[in-house]
């Protein structure tokens, strides 16, 4: 094989090629096929050649390619707009759309602060976030996220953010507390801070409804998010919810949010919004923070060049329609307990390296533990996540790691984000091949 002049993730792992996708799965250079059991980073959620969807990026790059919108709207945008606000909670009335996850949480924390700029509450620039969270590797983003690990070297770059624990109940409940003093006593901690910061200086609050990429599929416990908004509402802080990875229905709900009974005043998406065949993520923000700014400078102070691109939109838009006419969300809701919590549970709940199984509709997490009864985590420096990954890979599964920080925040996981079209038969399979990849890492003896 040729030198390779691609950055990549990793310069000391080179990396297979990667020729074609077929349903859920990708096939390399060699022609060896890989089951996408975490859809790369939870995005392909309709697997790799959906036909609906590329007919409808062929169809709008021959109709129009781009447009730049600080001259034209066009009718993908306008369309997927539509779409998205017919489904969408609370009163979440006008979509910006950009191209990926980071660039919607970026435009989320300014327009926070431009909101309340523009209705004479300058004083609040406070943006308050969670531990273990993860909402983009852009400096506001990375910033505003509080995966140790991940911030560690550009720390003198970020701005200061501050952080509460995240909803954490295999790690952080305490014994004897049940889930709904628990969720409590976290939500609170959001009270607190603002207290401490001075309520009238505080902008918003971000969180994921679904902790992703540094817990591993975590859900909150039930109240939770209700008292988080109860909260915010009290003090005139906004609520940002970060659905990029387990929004667009990979919980089992379109939202992930309407399964915790609250509405965000500004919410993110991405990912499973192009299912990978475009890059395309969006913001939505409610009629009130919109008209704000329409009655005020009329300018949201923000823009990047590719926003709202119709080839983008096109492709979101077949995505979501696509989910629709094959009800896909509601086959996620259905088989996310009936197949992938009992078919994980019946593989992985007995292993004494498997510490907890959490997650929703199609988004689950195995956390990996040293020891069960005392949830010790792994040495990071063994690599566990990473190592199950490359065994994984070598059984045929992609599956998306997370390694265990030095701070002793968080251990080894590993997350399972298959396609919505998976069948039965294949999962069953990916559990197979992931059971065999982690005897190969931790035999279930050592
Ligand atoms: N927020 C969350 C919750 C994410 O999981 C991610 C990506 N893993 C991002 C933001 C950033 O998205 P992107 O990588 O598309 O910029």
């Amino acid at each position: 094989m040729a030198a390779s002049h691609v950055f990549p993730r990793n310069c000391h792992a080179p990396l297979p090629v990667a020729t074609s996708g077929e349903g859920c799965f990708l096939i390399d250079a060699t022609g060896k096929r890989y089951f996408d059991g975490s859809g790369g980073a939870a995005v392909s959620c309709l697997g790799h050649s959906n036909q609906r969807v590329t007919d409808a990026i062929k169809a709008q790059l021959d109709q129009l390619a781009f447009a730049h919108t600080g001259f034209f709207t066009s009718d993908p945008a306008e369309a997927l707009a539509d779409f998205l606000i017919a489904r969408a909670p609370g009163d979440l009335d006008r979509v910006y759309l950009v191209s990926g996850g980071s660039e919607a949480t970026e435009a989320a924390i300014k327009l926070a602060r431009q909101y309340h700029v523009e209705r004479g509450e300058p004083q609040r620039r406070h943006l308050i976030a969670r531990r273990q969270s993860y909402h983009g590797n852009t400096l506001g983003a990375l910033a505003a996220g509080g995966n140790a690990w991940r911030r560690a070297q550009f720390a003198p770059l970020l701005t200061d953010m501050h952080h509460i624990a995240p909803c954490y109940e295999y790690a952080e409940r305490a014994e004897g507390e049940t889930l709904e003093a628990y969720g409590q006593r976290t939500a609170d901690e959001l009270e607190e801070t603002i207290q401490r910061l001075g309520p009238d200086t505080v902008m918003a609050f971000i969180a994921e409804p679904v902790v992703g990429a540094t817990l591993g599929a975590v859900p909150a416990v039930p109240g939770y998010f209700k008292r988080i908004r109860e909260i915010c509402d009290r003090h005139g802080v906004l609520l940002i919810l970060d659905e990029v990875m387990c929004g667009m229905g990979r919980t089992g709900h379109l939202f992930a949010c309407d399964a915790d009974g609250v509405a965000p005043d500004i919410l993110c998406i991405a990912k499973g919004l192009g299912a990978g065949y475009q890059p395309i993520g969006a913001m939505l923000a409610s009629r009130r923070i919109y008209d704000t700014i329409a009655d005020g400078s009329g300018f949201f102070q923000h823009g990047h060049t590719y926003v709202g691109h119709p080839v983008a939109a096109a492709a979101g838009l077949a995505v979501l329609q696509e989910m629709a006419d094959h009800d896909l969300v509601a086959r996620v809701n259905r088989m996310g307990q009936s197949v992938m919590q009992e078919g994980l549970t019946r593989h992985f709940g007995q292993h004494p390296h498997v510490g907890d199984i959490r997650g929703r509709g199609f988004f689950w997490g195995v956390e990996l533990v040293a020891d069960r009864a005392s949830k010790t985590p792994f040495d990071p420096a063994l690599g566990v996540a990473g190592k199950l990954k490359r065994a994984a890979m070598d059984e045929g599964l992609i599956c998306y790691p997370m390694a265990g920080t030095r701070d002793g925040q968080q251990g080894d996981h590993v997350l399972l984000a298959p396609p919505f079209i998976a069948t039965e038969d294949e999962l069953e399979m990916a559990f197979a091949a992931l059971s065999r990849a982690l005897d190969r890492v931790l035999p279930a003896t050592a």
